[in-house]
């Protein structure tokens, strides 16, 4: 896998270089199945596992990138997003010389199902409050994270995705979690994680941020409002993506004061657009 630096504008763009250089852009239009990880799909080629590395270009900031890929996974590393975070941080982002677009959101997006639950409001910034209730060890834990202050590569990148033990062999017969194993995911036993100690106490509601943040890429521009999520998923997720684009009242397209940005404490101003120098991972 390798991430080139792309032109103001361009967004998120895949490409397959085993296929001679297929594009799929990371948007709700191209959202593929959705189970246990989230996959794109153009013209029947699919790319498949993109929320971990579109939650670390999200939570960098950076906005346009053509990722090269020659095959149809993306690379798992540790099960979190922080090879990919370090990976950009060690060779630079560059800010480009036009304005970020937003997606400003104006009304309530909301989906339910059963107790399921996400929607997405109106407010500054970008803020996430998650809810999960899973089996034991796991139980309920609850996180909000406001991506606006930076906090990402510290409290949400080195986040991992877990597993239950249990499920394991079923996993497996169904050709799922291949790779997966202790080096790329927390593996729960009934009395907790089997592979060593967690890298926060709330491990897993912090890698569902995660998740959701890099299933929201989906909508095509960062988005400036507040999402709420209860035991949702990567279905949920996604299905939120399609509801927001598809009302196109509920929100509009907007360019956020630079002021604002500085005011924030902002390095560099979060109003202009980013881009990664080159890289191979
Ligand atoms: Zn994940």
């Amino acid at each position: 896998m390798r991430l080139l630096p792309a032109p103001a504008g361009s967004g998120i763009v895949f490409r397959r270089t085993d296929l001679d250089d297929f594009e799929i852009p990371a948007t709700g239009r191209n959202v593929a199945k959705v189970s246990y990880a989230t996959s794109l799909m153009r013209q029947g080629v699919l790319i498949s596992t993109t929320e971990h590395l579109l939650s670390a270009l999200i939570g960098m900031g950076i906005d346009n990138v053509i990722v090269e890929l020659d095959n149809l996974e993306l690379p798992i590393l540790d099960g979190s997003a922080l090879p990919y975070v370090e990976t950009c941080q060690s060779v630079g982002i560059k800010t480009q010389r036009r304005r970020r677009e937003y997606i400003r959101v104006l009304k309530p997006v909301e989906v339910r199902e059963g107790n399921k639950f996400i929607g997405l409001y109106p407010g500054s910034g970008y803020r996430i409050e998650y809810a999960i209730d899973f089996p034991a060890p796991i139980g309920v834990q609850s996180t909000s994270v406001d991506l606006a202050t930076e906090t990402y590569g510290s409290e949400i990148a080195p986040a991992r995705t877990f597993g239950y033990k249990a499920d394991e062999q079923r996993l497996r017969d169904m050709g799922l979690i291949r790779g997966a194993g202790p080096a790329n995911a927390i593996i729960l036993g009934p009395r907790g994680p089997e592979n060593g100690p967690l890298r926060f106490s709330d491990e897993y509601v912090r890698h569902k941020v995660l998740d959701l943040i890099g299933d929201l890429a989906l909508a095509g521009r960062r988005i400036e409002g507040r999402v709420v999520a209860e035991r949702a998923g990567h279905a949920m997720h996604t299905a939120l993506v399609s509801r927001l684009l598809k009302d196109r009242s509920a929100w509009e397209l907007a360019h956020i004061a630079v002021e604002n940005a500085e005011a924030a404490g902002h390095e560099f101003p979060s109003a202009s657009l980013h881009t990664p120098l080159l890289q191979g991972v």
